[in-house]
């Protein structure tokens, strides 16, 4: 901070310049990555108690042309600042809508999609979504919205309301990033979700960590009371299965399984599994 006198404070340093300057560059190039539409959608496996896969989580990467790859990571926060999202979410659900056929056909009977809170308070939302099930033949229980409990925090009643109606649309509901975000506990009794999904922070050495250990089976043990399923996140080793498997996780996801993957390369991975 700078001092410009009279309790005048103006913040300022090189990095943050070059970060506003770097976020206008990516804000920009985001931009012309929509117009050309270099976004793909991968898709990562998530199995059932005995390992058979049961449903795909859609998430999206941007192919660069020089950078190659990039994570959602990198992206999606300010796509979310700059309203970007709602393009390219419209476009995930689209393009996850458009292959769930292909995946059905290889066994995989669901598709999850992640919707960020500011799709969820546009006027178009619902009716992008009733287009996309409508055009693509998706029945009731195929495909899945993920949403965080943030989505809460803007305005509950309106949030509340859009997820029963997606549920009118046959759409389930995951929780996503359970524990993770800052909504109460409350509202766990509102949401007419269907499956919690644990972050990996704590599935992560869950079989030795037991503050891990004591929350994930409190979740676990709430999460069968109130009805709902339970997806434990990131589960990288056989351990971490193992010990959820014992306390009767039902869904799994992680790098032990399988990554995300294109379309094409997770039809080929099931065909050889
Ligand atoms: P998420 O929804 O929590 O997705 C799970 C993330 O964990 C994915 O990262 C996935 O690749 C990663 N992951 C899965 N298994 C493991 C594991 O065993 N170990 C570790 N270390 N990581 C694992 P990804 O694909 O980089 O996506 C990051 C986040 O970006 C997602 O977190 C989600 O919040 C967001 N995202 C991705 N696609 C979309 C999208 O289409 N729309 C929106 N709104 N957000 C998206
Ligand atoms: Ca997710
Ligand atoms: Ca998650
Ligand atoms: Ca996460």
């Amino acid at each position: 901070a700078k001092r410009l006198g009279s309790g005048t404070y103006q913040w300022f340093s090189p990095e943050l310049d070059l970060g506003t300057q770097q976020q206008l560059t990516l804000r920009t190039q985001l931009q012309e990555a929509i117009t050309k539409q270099q976004f793909e959608v991968f898709y990562q496996p998530i199995v059932n108690n005995v390992g058979a896969v049961v449903a795909a989580e859609a998430l999206v990467r941007w192919k660069h042309p020089e950078q190659g790859y990039i994570s959602p990571v990198e992206f999606i926060p300010l796509a979310e600042r700059t309203g970007q999202i709602v393009t390219i979410g419209r476009w995930v659900l689209e393009q996850a809508c458009r292959d769930l056929s292909q995946l059905r056909e290889h066994g995989v009977g669901q598709v999850s999609v992640n919707f960020s809170p500011m799709q969820f308070y546009r006027d178009d939302f619902l009716s992008s979504v009733e287009q996309a099930v409508r055009a693509y033949g998706v029945k009731p229980g195929q495909l899945v919205a993920e949403i965080t409990e943030n989505v809460l925090l803007r305005d509950t009643t309106a949030s509340l309301a859009m997820m029963h109606k997606l549920r009118d649309l046959g759409i389930e509901i995951a929780l996503d990033d359970f524990g993770t975000g800052f909504a109460s506990l409350s509202y766990l009794n509102m949401i007419p979700a269907q499956k919690l999904k644990i972050d990996r922070i704590f599935v992560q050495d869950i079989h030795i960590n037991s503050r891990n250990a004591a929350i994930t089976r409190g979740v676990l043990t709430m999460a069968a009371e109130l009805g709902m399923t339970v997806v434990a996140e990131g589960v990288e080793t056989s351990d971490e299965r193992d010990y959820l498997n014992n306390y009767a996780c039902d869904f799994m996801q992680g790098y032990l399984f399988c990554k995300p993957l294109p379309i094409a390369e997770l039809i080929d991975w099931l065909n050889h599994k």
